[in-house]
């Protein structure tokens, strides 16, 4: 298991009670965007994407990773995927905020 799977592994059971889906985390090569998740027909996450450029700081892969967790945990709790950065994301965000997630990353 590489390193950012390992924080994801660690980041759901701290602050989404094991209740995110098992997906791999990826380096993604010559990737456009920070991060992403990928999901596959019925809108199931598949695997999230961080763009390789990060592994050089990993605090900023960690945070991406944290971002791109809210959006599963929106799709997999709420049942809604098309919300991107609405009330529930920021909702969930400033939880994890109040929560500690981004003490030791920002
Ligand atoms: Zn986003």
């Amino acid at each position: 298991m590489n390193q950012p799977t390992r924080w994801y592994r660690n980041y759901n059971k701290e602050y989404f009670q094991g209740l995110l889906p098992k997906v791999p985390v990826i380096w993604g090569l010559k990737m456009l965007l920070v991060a992403q998740v990928q999901y596959d027909k019925e809108w199931i996450p598949t695997k999230i994407w961080i763009n390789n450029e990060l592994q050089k700081w990993p605090a900023l892969a960690a945070t991406a990773l944290l971002h791109e967790m809210v959006h599963i945990w929106i799709t997999v709790a709420e049942r809604d995927v098309y919300c991107q950065h609405g009330r529930p994301f920021m909702r969930t965000l400033r939880r994890l905020m109040n929560e500690g997630a981004f003490d030791r990353l920002l």
